[in-house]
């Protein structure tokens, strides 16, 4: 049969950080010692009192469907983390829970986004952004926010991007894959300006959340003059090293969490019964295991920025959230390789790095900005070292 693939389809990129991840494994599967800091996830097991939980609920029998939106216990307990840590009010039938955050932040675009509408997105972004509200058939805009800003787009700049036809932002602090994080202050500037637009969405994709140093989190939902509008995407992946259990969610106004449910219910229907019994016990268990995962992010947020700072030619912000360095890389393309290969890009920078390097990363393109390269330190302090070792012996090869 001839193959018959949807435009819709077609125009999609393929998602560069998992493409990136499983280059590696192949040639880890090859023999080669790769060092894989390409895929964003958190290297740690998943806590044993919410492992323990998911063997529960398989004995207890949590097996069947439960309600398209999650389990309203589950609801219940998002619903009150979302007040008591972040002091946000949306009940438990403004949760709709999903196979994880990705799929979250889909529904929502395809519940609100028509052809021809505007998705501003600041740049560097996450891959799947641009690909979501293209799928939508939206037209997402880009606002660049490069390293001289701190990778913060400003009001300013918000203010200047908005048009008629804007329907929604998408903001993710602390970013991926920057690991900026916008302040309360920063924040305030941005809702000042969307105050001004009472007809645009804002999505807040909140998944680091946890993963901060800078002591506070501000959530883009805690402010009364936008509040009723906001979305907060939030889930267990990154703050419970759950990214297996696939469990995220949205928090949205009634309305849309409605639409979001009727679009769930008939392509994915619920997320795993058994993970969600496992993310209830991760909101309501103990909580000190997040900071500890948080307090090994940092050493080793520190541990990044110095050998990164220690290499000739790199931009080297220090990030305050997340899991991600992303230095800026363009002193060395058009350069060439001791094969004589000449780096054009970024891309090519990334591809050197793995194959000459053996250190999977992920180039800056393939996240609206050339020039970068993206560095996911979820792992030892062993593999950083000999990781950010490498890159500095393969990039000094270059002439
Ligand atoms: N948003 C951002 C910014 C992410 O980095 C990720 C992880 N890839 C997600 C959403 C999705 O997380 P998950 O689907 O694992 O909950
Ligand atoms: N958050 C991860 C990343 O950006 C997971 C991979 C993905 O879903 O894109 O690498």
């Amino acid at each position: 049969m001839t193959t018959h693939i949807s435009e819709r389809v077609q125009a999609l990129a393929p998602s560069a950080t998992l493409a990136m991840s499983q280059k590696s494994n192949e040639l880890k599967a090859q023999g080669v010692d790769v060092i894989n800091l390409s895929v964003g996830e958190p290297d740690f097991e998943t806590p044993a009192h919410i492992k323990e939980a998911a063997k529960r609920a398989i004995d207890e029998n949590y097996t069947f469907y439960t309600p398209v939106p999650g389990y309203l216990s589950l609801r219940k307990a998002v619903s009150e983390k979302l007040s008591r840590e972040n002091g946000v009010s949306y009940a438990p039938e403004q949760i709709v829970v999903s196979n994880g955050a990705k799929q979250a932040l889909c529904n929502v675009i395809l519940a609100t986004i028509n052809p021809g509408d505007e998705v501003i997105i600041p740049m560097p972004a996450w891959v799947s952004y641009v690909e979501m509200v293209k799928l939508a058939g939206g037209t997402p805009v880009a606002v660049n926010a490069d390293i001289t800003q701190d990778f913060k787009i400003t009001p300013t700049q918000l203010r200047t991007a908005i048009t008629p036809a804007t329907r929604m932002i998408l903001l993710c602090s602390p970013s991926n894959p920057t690991g900026s994080v916008y302040s309360r202050q920063e924040l305030q500037g941005l809702v000042d300006v969307l105050a001004e637009y009472p007809d645009i969405i804002i999505l807040a994709d909140e998944i680091y959340e946890h993963i901060n140093f800078i002591g506070s989190f501000t959530s883009l939902g805690s402010f009364p003059e936008t509040a009723d509008r906001t979305v907060i995407i939030n889930g267990v992946s990154k703050a419970y090293a759950m990214t297996g259990w696939r469990i995220g969610y949205c928090a949205c106004p009634l309305w849309l969490a409605k639409a979001v449910n009727k679009l769930q219910g008939q392509y994915s229907s619920n997320a795993s019964s058994i993970a969600q019994k496992a993310a209830e016990a991760a909101y309501t268990g103990p909580q000190d295991c997040v900071e500890e995962m948080n307090r090994a992010f940092e050493r080793r947020r520190n541990l990044v920025v110095e050998l990164a700072r220690a290499i000739p030619g790199l931009g080297v912000n220090c990030p305050q959230g997340a899991f991600y360095l992303f230095p800026e890389v363009s002193a060395y393309i058009g350069k060439t390789t001791p094969e004589g290969n000449k780096i054009a890009s970024s891309a090519d920078l990334a591809m050197y790095l793995l194959e000459v390097g053996h250190v999977a990363t992920v180039d800056g393109g393939a996240f609206g900005m050339e020039g970068y390269i993206r560095l996911s330190y979820a792992t030892s302090d062993d593999n950083i070292r000999e990781a950010m070792a490498r890159i500095a012996n393969a990039l000094a090869q270059l002439k």
